[in-house]
């Protein structure tokens, strides 16, 4: 391709807003342009190294049996109802009112992937059955950032299998597993797959896969003594049951929604140093009842909090204290043992029985009472895991790894399955069964950043080779007719070989090109310049190793190769 027809304009300034190298060096390369706040335009650029991505997870799922299939974003909400996640996942939902009623946005496609496949899938015989697509998911983040790490709306590659029974469900799981390794090997990144907690999304068994980075918004734990590693909910849980504490007297939840105070206690916590960061976002300790139904904030992010038996801590989150969620405190007995703070809070003070939470339909409902709208009956105390506790496994000191996901593995049971109508198979013994499930998700336009991140040199980009926009830049050194006609003949050689070259014919000085180059960022570029050619040279530059090469003219194809 020649750079005069590609649509492209680097910029000399760095973003405003972009607070890591991946956000700024996408932007000022003209690799994207937000059209909202967590809301990216994919500019040709971008989309090449999007569209690299996806053809790599599309090799190897389907190496793994995959079939690409791509579903609706649409979703009616009664599919949402099925399975009860219309509640459940309330606060990422996206909503749209339309001619055909209720939409929701799709944030995830299990729901709607038993709706468009169970049907065929409807005997034993056709089991197991993988599918997947790479589509675009919607999020109502409440903490978009970071430019393509965290959208509202994000490109996955997500895959979802169906089996007769566990047995074939965790072989099903181990083929895609694999598939995941070899995506991530060949992407250039080393991600470590970890042990998870299973989260909203639910299931048994599932792995996230973890990219170390100064930048993560996660941690792992990690044993260098027996290489165990796991999530830190996961390694939380992995020490064994949380301890169960005696009932308390007068146990008591309180929240206070954007009810007259919380502001007030938001400033009063910040004051004393609570983890207000500098987005104005509260992080908290985000814990979910047994049916997924009720959320519970609790503030701020202590070690060790208290939670009603059965109720399951679901890690640290932030939140924007005026946003739809809501602040909650863990009865203020159990919070002072538990050595959770708490604040001055009027309307603490004057209404101690006060809750919020979801009801069963799902409506955000204000003043529900302990011991009248639900019952806790025992705590339990759960234990954040820290740098240098002890490993669950062998009793060496952990250490935390901050960390980027790049994709999650599910092991889903009949979770989904038993809950919808189409969720059956009629089995060998003639029955109808759910389907066994597993469902898969890599983070497609997360990694662009993830990979840009890794591959940062001399504030540019040198793209591995896989995944490269351009695999060459061939880039004249000089202005005669000899030197471009030359670059030109190159080039058109190397696209014959079936590389991605981008040949530089603006006419720019040797300068102003390069600067270019660096952010479009090909691994390797050919040199043209009047002097080596007058020598029937030309200059070969590994941008990856930074090793530069001279070779003769005619042997530019085979050096390259
Ligand atoms: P996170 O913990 O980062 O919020 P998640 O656990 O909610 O991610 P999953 O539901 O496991 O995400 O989705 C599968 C993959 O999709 C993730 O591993 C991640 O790579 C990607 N992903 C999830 N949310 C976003 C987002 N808002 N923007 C970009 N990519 C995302
Ligand atoms: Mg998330
Ligand atoms: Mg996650
Ligand atoms: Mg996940």
């Amino acid at each position: 391709m020649r750079a005069s027809d590609l649509v492209f304009a680097t910029q000399r300034e760095d973003p405003r807003d972009a607070e890591v190298a991946s956000h700024r060096l996408l932007v000022r390369g003209g690799y994207m342009r937000a059209l909202a706040s967590g809301v990216w335009s994919l500019l040709p650029l971008g989309f090449r190294v999007l569209e690299r991505i996806g053809a790599i997870v599309a090799e190897e799922f389907d190496r793994a049996g995959g079939n690409q299939l791509l579903l609706p974003a649409l979703h009616p909400v009664e599919l949402w109802q099925e399975t009860g996640r219309n509640v459940t996942m309330d606060d990422v939902l996206m909503r749209v009112d339309s001619k055909l009623g209720s939409l929701v946005l799709g944030p995830t496609h299990e729901e709607a992937v038993i709706a468009a496949v169970g049907p065929d899938l409807a005997s034993y015989r056709s089991l197991p059955a993988f599918v997947y697509q790479i589509q675009t998911k919607f999020r109502d983040e409440p903490r978009a950032r970071f430019g393509l790490m965290r959208t509202r709306e994000f490109v996955m590659a997500d895959g979802y299998t169906f089996d007769v029974d566990r047995e074939h469900m965790r072989v099903s799981y181990q083929r895609v597993y694999e598939a995941y390794l070899r995506v991530y090997r060949r992407l250039g990144l080393k991600a470590v797959p970890v042990e998870a907690d299973a989260g909203a999304i639910g299931g048994d068994v599932n792995h996230e896969f973890m990219v170390p980075s100064a930048i993560g918004e996660d941690h792992f734990a990690s044993c260098r003594a027996c290489g165990y590693q796991a999530n830190v909910e996961a390694a939380r849980r992995g020490r064994g049951p949380d301890r169960v504490l005696p009932p308390i007297e007068q146990p008591r939840v309180y929240a206070t929604p954007g009810a007259p105070g919380v502001r007030e206690a938001i400033a009063a916590l910040r004051a004393e140093g609570a983890p207000v960061d500098d987005d104005g976002m509260l992080k908290c300790m985000v814990a979910y009842d047994d049916a997924g139904r009720t959320t519970l904030v609790l503030v701020p992010g202590q070690r060790s909090v208290r939670l009603p038996r059965g109720w399951r801590l679901a890690g640290e989150e932030a939140f924007r204290p005026e946003g739809p969620f809501f602040l909650g405190y863990v009865g203020p007995v159990g919070m002072r043992e538990a050595g959770v703070r708490i604040v001055a809070d009027p309307m603490i003070r004057e209404r101690p029985w006060w809750a919020t939470g979801n009801n069963a339909e799902g409506e955000h409902v204000v003043g529900v009472r302990v011991g009248v709208d639900f019952e806790v009956d025992d705590w339990i105390e759960v234990v954040e895991v820290v740098d240098g506790d002890p490993c669950p496994r062998c009793g060496a000191p952990l250490a935390l790894v901050r960390a980027v996901e790049v994709g999650h593995t599910f092991q889903l049971g009949q979770l989904y399955s038993s809950r919808m109508s189409r969720g059956t198979f009629v089995g060998e013994d003639g029955a109808t069964h759910p389907f066994w499930m597993g469902c898969y998700g890599i983070g497609v336009s997360r990694l662009i950043a993830v990979i840009a991140e890794e591959y940062q040199r001399d504030g540019g980009l040198a793209w591995p080779l896989e995944i490269a926009p351009f695999q060459v830049a061939v880039v004249p050194a000089g202005s005669s007719d000899d030197v471009a006609a030359t670059a030109a003949n190159i080039a058109e050689e190397l696209e014959r070989m079936g590389r991605r070259v981008l040949l530089e014919d603006r006419g720019l000085s040797f300068g102003v090109a390069a600067r270019d180059q660096e952010l479009v960022g090909a691994p390797l570029w050919v040199v043209v310049g009047a002097r080596s050619l007058a020598r029937g040279e030309v200059e070969l530059r590994n941008r990856v190793d930074g090793r530069t090469l001279t070779v003769q003219l005619r042997d530019v194809a085979q050096a390259v190769d």
